[in-house]
């Protein structure tokens, strides 16, 4: 028996919405993405929400909504998920890459200014493993240089900052679905934003640039104009049915999230040569615990692969959140000439970071599990030096 890193809470709630979604017959431009919008709304306290496919589809529509234009950059972490730097180009644009703190794994605040420039648009950053960044620092930044603030809250649903949710400080925010984060809707993903402007654009992008993006708004079936280069980005119902189940869930899901989380790096703390990645709440910034990072010092660091090894042997699953810096992935290397060494703290954390599991799947006895596996595969890796 394994504990997977990431599992999808789907039960009986979930089964029948799907079942009630089929045996009718709008799989699409129903009610139930609008419920699911006004529901995650509801939640986070944004006034404008627009579902997509997907959080690569969400800070894609993001860049279109603002113009993003070939030789414009936008500011991205060299620490998070590579759909941050695509969507940038996707639309032709230069993401211009910031290197993480070590500490909480959050992009580095201090050098965040020094590379605003009079081509940059745009400052994304990630609330890394849940924990929120720093927003009125970006906000501050920004609003010096005139510049756009999307967060990236793929991991960081439910993390607020003096009671705001995060993606509501700066301009967008941007979600995932995808079935092993907070919630699921099989694949999927959302906008939010205070800004009404850029939530009626993405909505438009999301749907080819149709004029008329609800149905109910076009005279007869086929009744509409093309008014804008957009794509088709939008959430069906099966999914948004799936995703009205697990917010009802949320609350319950973040307990246990936070329950595992600090029991885990309880158990962690005494451990020679292993660092837990700061991610619990940090006063009036209130974590999401995705999940726990231990980076592995010393004599550790260069044997990640065996401690894994040693986890899987103890029945418990892990990750790497994420599993390298994106300057050092071949795509970005190839094409801007990145070299070793240039993003010193996101290139360790990548490559000698373990994630474990923390998410509502986990009970209080897998915890120690875990922690039981974790020691006896470190104790393992040493006395094989
Ligand atoms: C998972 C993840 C994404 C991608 O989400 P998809 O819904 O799979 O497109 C983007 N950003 C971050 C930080 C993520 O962790």
């Amino acid at each position: 028996m394994t504990i997977p890193f990431g599992k999808p809470m789907i039960g009986d709630e979930e089964r029948a919405a799907v079942a009630e979604v089929l045996a009718g017959t709008t799989l699409t431009h129903g009610p139930r993405v609008k419920d699911f919008e006004a529901a995650f709304g509801e939640f986070t306290g944004a006034e404008h929400v627009v579902a997509t496919a997907s959080c690569m589809a969400a800070l894609h529509l993001t860049y279109m909504a603002i113009g993003l234009q070939p030789g414009d950059e936008v500011i991205v972490p060299a620490q998070t998920h590579v759909a941050m730097a695509h969507a940038v180009e996707a639309c032709g644009g230069r993401p211009v890459f910031c290197d993480a703190e070590p500490r909480t794994g959050n992009v580095d605040l201090d050098q965040l200014e020094g590379l605003v420039n009079e081509r940059t648009r745009a400052i994304s950053v990630v609330h890394y493993l849940g924990l929120p960044v720093d927003m009125d620092r970006v906000v501050e930044i920004a609003r010096r240089h005139d510049l756009v603030v999307v967060e990236d809250s793929a991991i960081a649903l439910g993390a607020r900052i003096d009671g705001t949710h995060v993606g509501l400080k700066g301009d967008v925010g941007c979600f995932s679905f995808y079935p092993v984060k907070h919630i699921t809707t099989g694949e999927g993903g959302t906008v939010i934003t205070r800004r009404g402007d850029l939530a009626e654009r993405i909505s438009r992008l999301r749907a080819f640039g149709i004029d008329r993006h609800i149905v109910e708004e076009r005279r007869h079936s086929g009744a509409y104009d093309v008014v804008d280069l957009g794509l088709n980005y939008r959430l069906g119902e099966i999914g948004a049915a799936v995703g009205i189940e697990q917010l009802k869930r949320l609350p319950g899901f973040l307990d246990a999230r936070a329950r595992n989380w600090r029991a885990l790096a309880a158990g962690l703390a005494d451990l020679d040569d292993v660092d837990v990645i700061e991610s619990d709440d940090q006063g009036e910034r209130k974590a999401s615990h995705y999940c726990l990072s231990a980076v592995l010092r010393g004599p550790l660091a260069s044997r990640r692969e065996e401690v894994i090894d040693g986890l899987k042997a103890g029945g418990v699953g892990s990750s790497v959140y994420y599993p390298k810096a994106l300057p050092d992935t071949s795509y970005y290397r190839e094409r801007y000439g990145y070299r070793d060494g240039q993003f010193p703290v996101a290139s360790s954390i990548s490559g000698e970071s373990i994630a474990l599991p923390v998410g509502p799947h986990v009970s209080e006895s897998d915890v120690e599990t875990i922690v039981a596996a974790f020691e006896k595969a470190v104790d393992q890796v040493k006395a094989h030096a």
